[in-house]
This record gives C-alpha cells, structure tokens and sequence, in this order.
C-alpha cells in the first residue's frame, strides 16, 4: 500500500495518513454559496481536493472513497441577489426568485468545475435539505449547555468549549483582539456566534422551537457532515480563509453536540489566489471569473495545469504568461499521446510525489521526465492521474493556434504614431477590426496584449483587409 502523507493544520505536521476505516474513507470539503458565477479564486480548492480524491480513489479502490462537498443555499447573499431582482421589478414571489438563482447558480458552479476536470463528489448536499438536521444538533447544543436561545436567536456559547482556538493555534482572547466581532445585546459574550436567527416575512425561513427563522452558515456543515459521514471522519479541507471562524466553529459545534466521535481527524486547507502578484479584487480590476477566462478562449485543462503547478500551501499566482506556458506544454504532451494506449498505471515516480502531501510540482516535473525519456505510455497514464491528458478535456488542442501575426506590431504601431499625431482613428480602426474577429484587445502602458477568446475567427480576421 502506498504511503501517503499528507499535512493536518491541526497538529502542524505532516502525517501518514492513516484511514478510520480503509474501506470507506470520508473526506469533507466545505463549498459554494450559490449567489454568483464561480471566481478563479473559489476554484482552487475544488481542484486542489479534486487530486486528493483521485489520489485516494487511485491507492484505496475506486469505491472505497466518499466524497461529500455542501452547497450553501440559505444564505444572506442570496436572499440580497434575489431581492435585488424584485425590486428591479420582477413580480414573482421571493421564494421562487431565490430558488432560481440557486438552481441556475449551481448549474453553473457544475458546468465551470467540470470544464477543469474536476470529478463530482460522491454527495452534494444543499443546506435546505438539512434543516431538520440543523434544528435537531441545535437542540442538542442548548441541552448541553453549549447553546441558548435570545430573543429569537440561538448562540452558540464559545466558553464553553475549551479547544475552541486549538485549529487556529490562537486563544480566544487573542481572536476577539484580532477580530471584528459584532457586539449584540443578546450576546453573553463577544464571541459567541449564531446557529439560528429570525426570519422576517421577506425572507426564507423555516419552523423552530425558536420561532420562525434560518440557520447560520457553520451551522450547515456540522449537521451535513454529521448526517452523511459521521461522528468521525478522516479528511476536512476548504480554503485556509475558512480556517477561522468558519472551521473552529463546526469543530466546536460538531465536538460538543457529538463528545464521543473526533469529528474530522485531519484538517486540509489551500492557500490563496492572487493575480499577476496581486490580490484580486474588483477595485483592482483584475477580479474574474473560472467562466470569464473560459469565455476568453483559456481551456479547462490550462486553468487545471497553472493551478497544480503550485504547491497547494503555497499562495498560487495566476499569470497570463503561466496559462500560456501551460498550453505550450499541454499541446506538446497531447501531441506525442494521440493515439498510444496509456500504461496500466501511472509511473512510481508521480505517485510518489503526489503522496507527499499533494506535490504536484514534483509529479508535473516527473511527468516532463517521463517526456523526455519517451514513455508515452507511461504519460498518459500518469498525467490521468492528475486529471490531465483525458479525451474529454482536449478539444481545444485540437483547434489551430490561433495566429495574430504582425497584429500586435501593427496596432502598438498605430498607437505609438497616435501618440504623437493626436489622431487615433488608425488605432480605432485596427481595434475594431480585432474586436469583430473575436479578439480581445488590451491596451496598457506596458503594451498592446491581443487575447483570441472562444469567438476567435482567423478567416475573419484574414478577410478584413
Ligand atoms: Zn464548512
């Protein structure tokens, strides 16, 4: 049996993973609340715990690996979104605006996550299947002593878990110093979070022995991961902003409400995204979407190969001049595969690497090797295994590169002669013409960037002149 290793945040270490139960391993990944389309940023843990599974699937069977990954579905976001559609005059009633948005939201989500290969987890539950769940743990928490109810809300009571802290490695003195705490007048103290809160009219809300109103978001996780994987489980990840408060507070919630299981054994979390070295924001205008960057012509696949060439605790930075070195290499490796048959499995020296805690650095510079040396065969087969090189996601490669020739010369050109004259209908009318061809025209101090996006028309383009 393979070893694999793998870091737990919890104990600060590397550790041999060792399953509960090598025939039904458990892993929990913490997902989307369905308001809006997918940024490149929430796509790193979904591909990062895409490995993990396929790793687990390769090592332990197929059918011995259960993967559950939440959908949030009650949520504040959606209920501002669907509201934002009423008062913009739609007539329907809020309910249904808010099922809609979360039913197309999560059509997307499914169609974006595909597109980079990521395999669909075993289960993914939506929080309003849950409810029933949420209320019943709820109960049990304020039985306990850990929760009580004011004025509408429940609380949950954070001193009285003495672990709480212990994911994070802070005490809760020191959090409530760093966070931004919101003070309430129903609260004992300033940390104490929510697990129920009313609902008014306008908003979803569900029957209580507290009244009529919506879980809070930690809440959500505890009781799903509870009802499908257990008191105890081996693997919880998301990304490492959820490792406070989000994730202290299921363990606190999930830990009191159930003292006799040991909730996740090993705790996962991904580091973040950044873009051409900067954070992504949309003040900084460098904030996109998985399906912005699919719409401009950057396949799945590419997505995929930049993200795993980062360390998944590393912070990763998305660059253009990554996805395009990423494509180069994704053209050559499907080039010297078409039409061999891939090994019967994948080469040592990658299963090795991804055993150590994920490194994927490690198994793409393996596979270069496998390349190199010419066992095709043995690329295919192990680049499978990272979810790369399959049939289905090589359509793109199959299409022509897309040739600019001397545009981008031509058009910087026009603008640098623009600069001087003051006349810029040359470079209006270069623009157009790219634009009309399906190419997306960057024009920046730095330079001229031309982008052929999924539209992109080389005859077009031909033709104009
Ligand atoms: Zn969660």
């Amino acid at each position: 049996m393979t070893d694999i290793q793998l870091y737990n945040t919890r104990t600060r270490r590397k550790e041999r993973f060792e399953p509960l139960d090598p025939a039904n391993l458990r892993m929990y990944v913490c997902g989307p609340t369905v308001y809006d389309r997918a940024h490149l940023g929430n796509a790193r843990p979904v591909v990062t715990f895409d490995l993990l599974f396929r790793l687990l699937r390769h090592v332990y069977g197929a059918d011995r690996v259960t993967y559950v990954r939440n959908f949030t579905d009650v949520d504040d976001k959606i209920n501002a979104a669907a509201l934002a559609r009423k008062q913009a005059g739609d007539a329907r009633p809020l309910e249904e605006l808010i099922r809609e948005r979360t039913e197309e939201t999560i059509g997307w989500y499914h169609a974006d996550m595909d597109a980079l290969g990521a395999l669909r987890p075993s289960q993914e539950p939506r929080a309003t299947e849950f409810i029933g769940q949420m209320i019943a743990m709820i109960g049990d928490l304020i039985e306990k002593g850990h929760a009580y109810a004011a004025e509408g809300h429940v609380m949950f009571r954070v001193r009285s878990y003495k672990d709480y802290g212990a994911l994070s490695g802070r005490s809760v003195d020191d959090m409530i110093a760093g966070a931004r705490v919101e003070v309430a007048p129903f609260k004992e103290d300033p940390m104490d979070f929510v697990l129920w809160k009313p609902s008014d009219d306008d908003l979803p809300g569900w029957d209580s022995p507290w009244g009529r109103g919506r879980p809070g978001w930690h809440i959500e996780c505890s009781a799903m991961s509870h009802d499908l994987l257990g008191d105890s489980f081996d693997i919880h990840g998301g990304g490492i902003d959820l490792q406070f408060p989000h994730h202290e507070n299921e363990i606190a919630q999930s830990c009191c409400a159930h003292p006799e299981g040991g909730f996740a054994k090993v705790w996962m979390h991904n580091e973040m995204l950044q873009v051409e070295g900067r954070k992504m924001s949309k003040s900084l205008g460098n904030f996109f979407t998985v399906r912005d960057l699919l719409e401009q012509g950057v396949p799945g696949e590419v997505i995929r190969f930049v993200f795993l060439s980062t360390h998944y605790r590393k912070p990763m930075d998305w660059t253009a001049e990554k996805a395009r070195e990423a494509e180069a290499t994704l053209r050559k490796w499907r080039g010297l595969v078409a039409g061999i048959e891939p090994a019967p499995s994948p080469a040592p020296e990658v299963i090795d690497a991804l055993s150590d805690d994920l490194n994927t650095a490690g198994a793409i510079a393996a596979l270069h090797g496998l390349a190199g040396a010419g066992d095709l065969a043995g690329l295919k087969a192990s680049a499978g295994l990272l979810g790369l090189l399959g049939e289905d996601m090589g359509v793109w490669a199959e299409m022509p590169e897309a040739d600019l020739g001397g545009w981008t010369e031509r058009l910087a050109a026009a603008r640098a002669a623009a600069m001087d004259s003051k006349d810029f209908s040359e470079v209006d009318r270069l623009k157009a013409l790219l634009i009309d061809a399906g190419v997306e025209v960057r024009m920046s101090k730095a330079g001229v960037e031309l982008l052929p996006g999924a539209g992109f028309d080389q005859a077009r383009l031909e033709g104009s002149e």
